[in-house]
């Protein structure tokens, strides 16, 4: 296969040009289940009517202006997400990768308008997977991205995932945040304990850092609360960064904190061309209007305890292909004994689709709105997968 188009993924070849709800149909006419959701960003599945509705709507009025000027539904998307979160104030701008860039230069202007200059290293956990930028390979706890980029961006510490022993000794005088995702996801899906979040927020508070998490996968009602760090209580961050399930496949994404860490964001401090402009943010805020509407989440959670339910059933009957079941809510991973690829690429002989991740995990990210008809189906096709997989192994 030749392309014009650079070489840095290494693609299915497998081509859509409709999805609808939780399908997807390829240019010959066959169906996927689609529970990859474009890596956790189709929240509310394909066409979604309100989306659609929406984008078409303000495409015909608005599309950017730029932030020289006010943008109504970027004030009230930061309204909205404030009201339903720790947050006093919300930026926007059009990937994960983004929005970590502004938390991580938030807490180091935070510093340094105080006159502590000496603060701007941030301490990372191994495994953590943060975007692409420079910056933000730097503090991923991944080798393989960081290949061939040197030098990286000094300013970040990497301690192991989920142990507050090591993450305490390496706090310095020049840490300035913590950077963790509640839930790993490239990594593996790896699961923050929420004791682990609420020592986070203590150790934070203790040393008088920032704590800045990375819900760019977890978040937005993936796993049945709005903000996946809502389920350990006295846990809430002074920074979030969030992208991919807002947009709902409209690229935005966002960085939200108290007025304390934003204390440095002042007029100049930050900014981007694109970023909050009206038609991301008509689309966001049409993701919002479902996502808090009535029984959303709650709808997401029952989903996610039965098809949790079913996996860990699954699992037990295939042991010799599947290890484990990992993950909260719809951000579901199938550790393998068999190799992850080899389950993927037999999902897809039987009609669904889902991504890999490290540790040979295959994750499952369906979007939000699916039912009880998908998780049938859904089932059905890894009783298949495991059932093929079982007989070669
Ligand atoms: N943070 C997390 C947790 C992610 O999963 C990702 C992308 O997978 C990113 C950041 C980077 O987001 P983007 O690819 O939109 O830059």
């Amino acid at each position: 296969m030749t392309s014009a188009v650079m070489p840095t993924y290494a693609r299915f070849d497998l081509e859509f040009d409709r999805g609808e709800g939780c399908y997807l149909y390829t240019v010959d006419g066959r169906r996927f289940l689609d529970f990859t959701s474009g890596i956790a960003v189709n929240a509310l599945g394909h066409a979604h009517p309100h989306l659609v509705k929406t984008l078409q709507e303000q495409a015909g009025k608005l599309w950017h202006v730029s932030n020289l000027y006010r943008i109504p539904d970027q004030e009230r998307l930061a309204e909205r997400l404030v009201a339903h979160s720790f947050a006093d104030y919300a930026f926007f701008c059009n990937s994960g990768a983004e929005a970590l860039e502004c938390g991580i230069k938030m807490a180091r202007k935070h510093f340094y308008d105080k006159g502590q200059t000496e603060k701007y290293r941030v301490i990372c956990a191994d495994g953590s997977f943060h975007g692409r930028t420079l910056a933000t390979i730097s503090a991923g706890g991944s080798a393989k991205v960081k290949k061939g980029f040197d030098p990286l961006v000094d300013a970040f510490d990497h301690v192991p995932f989920g142990n507050m022993n090591e993450l305490r000794n390496a706090i310095t005088p020049q840490t300035a945040a913590i950077l963790v995702e509640p839930i790993q996801g490239e990594g593996g899906i790896q699961v923050g304990q929420l004791d682990y979040l609420r020592a986070l927020r203590e150790t934070a508070d203790e040393f008088g850092i920032l704590l800045h998490y990375d819900e760019v996968q977890c978040g937005i009602g993936r796993t049945g609360k709005l903000f996946a760090y809502e389920w350990a209580g006295k846990a809430a961050p002074d920074i979030i960064s969030l992208a991919k399930g807002l947009g709902g496949g409209f690229p935005v994404g966002a960085c939200l904190a108290t007025a304390d860490a934003a204390s440095g964001m002042t007029a100049g401090a930050h900014g981007t061309t694109f970023g909050g402009n009206p038609l991301a943010m008509a689309t966001a805020n049409a993701v919002l209007d479902v996502v808090l509407g009535d029984g959303f989440l709650d709808h997401v959670d029952r989903t996610a305890r039965a098809l949790w339910n079913q996996l860990t059933d699954l699992q037990k009957r295939y042991p010799t292909v599947i290890e484990q079941v990992r993950g909260a809510g719809l951000m579901l991973g199938l550790k393998c004994v068999v190799d992850s690829g080899k389950f993927i690429s037999t999902m897809m002989d039987n009609q669904m689709l889902a991504v890999g991740a490290a540790d040979n995990v295959v994750r499952l990210l369906p979007p939000l709105i699916m039912g009880e008809a998908e998780a049938e189906q859904a089932m059905a096709a890894l009783e298949a997968t495991c059932k093929t997989l079982a007989a070669e192994a």
